[in-house]
């Protein structure tokens, strides 16, 4: 039997199991054995001298030092198969990185930060920059543009942030929407080929026409709804069809864009529990990349893993983006989504010390400090609730803690044994450490006065 009885989604290109995987991948050498391969699949050649004789550090095995040729008999330069890689830089082991890469290219629907923790044993955080790292390396800046037979529709994905109002009437209850612009080749009548996603302002020309220009090939025949904004795509012949008139319902019509959006949008609340809106181009990415090469595993891989790249390096601070310009950009947002005890803080400063609300919100505990050193009166007359505040949250006051038992142990009773070691007592923390609740701030405005 040659072809397999019931449908798989691997046909050439399958994926090792995760037992021989794990099996093949055990250590950091075995990876970075893959990787040299990768690079040089003749074996090594130094970039500096092209020297072929090298050795391989035992304590990091993804460097190679050069033992020097004819050109320079004293070359010892070190090269690192990690470099230009998504794993620049890395501390955490290559396996871990494999394990993920494996997990993420062989489940249909990829995996949260939070279900990889566990699976690699690293913490939430480093799970999720090490996702977003493998999704930058997943868009190909010189990927070929769409081209044939191309359909292109929008849809919008709710979201609601926290405190944002209810819309009045109608079955919608968000009041806002990110827009999502996409496109799919359609091969013949019912074959499907490659996708593009991209998020977009809103359904004006101004948004679409760039996102059709820049993801399709001229002289691609674009298929569309009645959409007006359609109509100044340049070069490219379109068809339009009213769906209104038309016997058969949008999703036969224009099948695959329709399944296309409909996954995207149970992909989202199934893995993610939903989007965010400052990330949705990295999901977007992931969607279209998962789509692109759901049939073929070596070469996903290799693409998340940025062999043959030269990636440039990415930090945590690169993916998230909170720099203070975004922040200054965002400070409404950033506001809205805080505790109204801390806004109320934030407001009192800025009106009382004329800095931006950016600056307070960065040393909200050393304004309020301040505040206090400076201006005693002023501060008691804010009344501040520190509840909600996560700033303020481990600011207590702990008793200092006898020692449970004597340093020296009397040999007999009633003797007290000297040591002569006297400590100073400290001065008081007041007023450095402010309190949480009220009922201990009152007691220290007391032992402050
Ligand atoms: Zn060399």
């Amino acid at each position: 039997m040659t072809e397999a009885l019931f449908p798989t989604r691997w046909k050439h290109d399958k994926p090792p199991s995760l037992e021989k995987f794990v099996d093949t991948f055990h250590d950091d050498y075995a990876c970075a054995e893959y990787l040299s391969n990768k690079r040089w699949p003749g074996g090594f050649v130094c970039p500096h001298c092209g020297s072929r004789k090298a050795w391989r550090l035992e304590t990091r095995p993804w460097l190679w030092q050069c033992g020097g040729g004819e050109k320079d008999p004293g070359c010892r330069k070190q090269t690192s198969v990690i470099a230009g890689t998504v794993m620049q830089g890395t501390h955490l082991p290559l396996r871990k990185w494999f394990l993920a890469a494996y997990l993420m290219a062989t489940h249909s629907n990829g995996i949260s930060a939070l279900q990889l923790q566990t699976k690699i044993d690293v913490t939430y955080k480093t799970a999720w920059l090490l996702l977003h790292k493998l999704r930058r390396a997943m868009v190909n800046p010189n990927r070929a543009p769409l081209e044939g037979n191309v359909d292109v529709d929008e849809t919008a994905i709710p979201y609601r942030r926290d405190g944002d109002e209810l819309k009045k009437g109608g079955g919608s209850s968000t009041a806002n929407q990110i827009w999502v612009a996409g496109a799919v080749e359609t091969i013949g009548r019912f074959g499907v080929g490659r996708i593009r996603l991209a998020r977009i302002a809103n359904r004006s020309a101004d948004s679409i026409v760039p996102f059709v220009v820049a993801n399709t090939a001229p002289g691609t025949h674009l298929r569309t709804d009645e959409l007006a904004s359609y109509n100044k795509v340049p070069d490219r012949p379109l068809t339009k069809v009213n769906l209104k008139r038309s016997p058969l319902p949008a999703h036969i019509v224009f099948k695959w864009i329709h399944v296309l959006f409909a996954n995207l949008k149970r992909w989202a609340l199934g893995t993610y529990h939903g989007f965010r809106e400052k990330h949705i181009d990295a999901y977007l990415n992931e969607f279209v990349f998962r789509w692109n090469r759901r049939r073929s595993f070596g070469s996903t891989m290799d693409r998340m893993f940025g062999i043959g790249q030269r990636l440039a390096p990415i930090t945590y601070r690169d993916i998230v983006g909170d720099t203070k310009r975004w922040k200054q950009d965002h400070i409404e947002e950033i506001l809205k989504m805080c505790h109204p005890n801390k806004r109320q803080i934030v407001r009192d400063l800025v009106a009382y010390y004329r800095v931006s609300r950016v600056e307070i919100m960065d040393n909200l505990v050393w304004w309020v400090d301040r505040l206090y050193e400076e201006d005693p009166a002023a501060y008691r007359s804010f009344q501040w609730e520190f509840d909600g505040v996560p700033e303020f949250a481990d600011r207590r006051i702990y008793k200092r803690r006898k020692s449970g038992r004597p340093v020296l142990t009397p040999r007999r009773p009633g003797e007290v044994k000297m040591t002569g070691r006297r400590y100073r007592k400290p001065d008081p923390l007041l007023p450095r450490m402010l309190p949480p609740s009220p009922v201990s701030r009152g007691s220290v405005a007391i032992a402050a006065e």
